[in-house]
């Protein structure tokens, strides 16, 4: 396993036990759930009877939901508490998830052309080798089929928003949870997704109003982002 980052898992690692308390750090996840959910959910069609892998899904957030709309869901990630916390929380609510322990550059080469949707979000800039990740997620997916991402864009407006805001001022986020450096813009995202044979087909924004503590899909990409492809 080459393209993982100890430190970057063992961040997740200590924090798993409150991955499903919605005030918890992981309350920004619960808060922007349902909008990304309904963003793939119509673009992909409809995700319910679809096979769908979620890449990097931490206690499982994303992948319950999915599974909830009825998709047949598999989880992976490489941190071994949150697919604890993934795995309890699923005996709770009855939602079937398979989570699995696995890198996804492992389980492309297991099940290449197998999943009609591929996500993969608030996990690229936790990994040393970002594009490896996402030429993995292309492999998995189906001719024809789509593949999600979302990460944290990179500039001057990103630092303030998603570091000092989040992290120092507003305590969404705990401290030293992101590093800026690792942020991604998104012609890069675009590109690292052209280099791995997908054709990037929608951008999209999300915004966080720290008065109205709304958070919102839009057009301004500067902070977080999303981005939606098809595999050619
Ligand atoms: N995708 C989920 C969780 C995001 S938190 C959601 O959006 O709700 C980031 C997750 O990425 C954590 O669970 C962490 O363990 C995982 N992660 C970090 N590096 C990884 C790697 N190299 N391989 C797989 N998962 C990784």
């Amino acid at each position: 396993m080459s393209n993982v980052d100890p430190v970057e898992l063992d961040k997740f690692g200590q924090l798993a036990h409150r991955w499903w308390d919605p005030n918890s750090e992981f309350k920004p996840l619960h808060d922007i759930n349902p909008l990304r959910l309904g963003w793939i959910d119509r673009l992909c069609g409809g995700i319910a009877g679809k096979r769908v892998v979620d890449v990097g899904c931490g206690g499982g957030i994303l992948a319950e939901s999915m599974a909830s709309s009825g998709a047949q869901v598999t989880g992976i990630d490489l941190s071994e508490k949150p697919l604890k916390v993934a795995k309890l929380h699923q005996l709770e609510s009855g939602v079937v998830v398979d989570y699995r322990l696995i890198a996804a550059e492992d389980l492309a080469a297991e099940q290449a052309d197998s999943f009609a949707v591929v996500t993969c979000m608030e996990m690229l800039e936790h990994v040393p080798d970002p594009a490896s990740t996402m030429a993995a997620c292309a492999r998995m997916a189906k001719p024809g089929g789509w593949v999600f991402f979302s990460t944290l864009n990179r500039n001057p407006k990103s630092y303030l928003f998603a570091i000092v805001g989040a992290e120092y001022l507003l305590d969404l986020l705990p401290k030293g949870t992101h590093e800026w450096s690792r942020f991604i813009k998104p012609h890069e995202l675009a590109s690292f997704a052209r280099q791995a044979g997908l054709d990037p087909v929608e951008i999209m924004g999300m915004t966080y109003n720290p008065f109205s503590k709304i958070y919102k899909l839009e057009r301004d990409t500067d902070v977080n982002y999303l981005l939606a492809c098809r595999k050619v």
